[in-house]
């Protein structure tokens, strides 16, 4: 294993991933991967200047062959599978492009480059693998038939995996957020009882920092503030 250990956060450019691609940033090199290169060289800049160390990819990770190529060599220590959308319609409006593109990134793309990274955490006997879920995995609501969908199975998908390779030196934990306030899933309206950013990377921190020999395989983290009347 190398001193510095590699962390590959996915949907970095923004949001919930670009703040845990900083947070790990202060003991891993970040591979911190998404479509927009831009926002991911800012990443790294403000990174690098902190001491840092972090390798921006331009990634679809609709692309499954993409995925190989671009982190089939890696060898991770760390695996975040954060990139995810939400398009929260009644069902008769919700496009088949809209649909399918929650299945292809909150979904399919776990399973893409969860199965690109983990044979080098097998074969090293060591590694984690934090999925970013929700509480819409445990929970209904209206407007969320594809966005649920997608994350209750996320978790059958992250216990499983757990259950399965425990026992080889990888963990595999689940993170359930609750409201955070991101761009990608905002209401406009007032904000601020929802979680921040920060407080899912704080979360992913403490998982990975557990002693080995323990594991927190599922974190659940809710608002704690009154949330305004609407
Ligand atoms: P966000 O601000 O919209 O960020 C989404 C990230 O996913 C972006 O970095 C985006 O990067 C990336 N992404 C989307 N499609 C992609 C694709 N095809 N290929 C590669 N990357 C892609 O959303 P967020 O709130 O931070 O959400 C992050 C995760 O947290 C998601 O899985 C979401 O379901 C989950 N979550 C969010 C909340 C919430 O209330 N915000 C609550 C619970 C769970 P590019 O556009 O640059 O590709």
């Amino acid at each position: 294993m190398s001193e510095t250990r590699t962390a590959v956060v996915t949907g970095a450019s923004r949001g919930i991933g670009r703040a845990i691609a900083r947070r790990l940033a202060a003991d891993h090199h970040v591979v911190a991967a998404a479509r927009s290169l831009d926002a991911l060289e800012e990443l790294a800049a403000e990174i690098r200047s902190a001491g840092g160390r972090c390798t921006p990819i331009e990634l679809d990770v609709r692309d499954p062959e993409a995925i190989a190529r671009a982190l089939g060599a890696v060898e991770a220590d760390v695996l975040v599978n954060n990139a995810g959308l939400g398009v929260m319609k009644p069902l008769v409006e919700l496009e088949p492009q809209e649909w399918r593109a929650m299945m292809d990134v909150n979904l399919d793309a776990v399973y893409h480059v969860t199965r690109a990274l983990l044979p080098g955490m097998l074969a090293r006997g060591h590694g984690d693998v934090v999925n970013i879920a929700s509480l819409a995995g445990k929970n209904a609501f209206v407007g969320g038939t594809g966005y649920t969908a997608t994350k209750h199975a996320l978790i059958g998908f992250s216990e499983s995996l757990m259950l399965e390779v425990r026992d080889r030196g990888v963990r595999v934990s689940v993170v359930l957020p609750g409201s955070v306030d991101t761009k990608g899933f905002s209401s406009g309206a007032d904000p601020s009882w929802k979680l921040r950013a920060e407080d899912v990377a704080a979360s992913v921190a403490h998982i990975i920092a557990a002693p080995r020999h323990a594991m927190i395989s599922a974190v659940e983290l809710r608002p704690s503030q009154p949330r305004p009347h609407r």
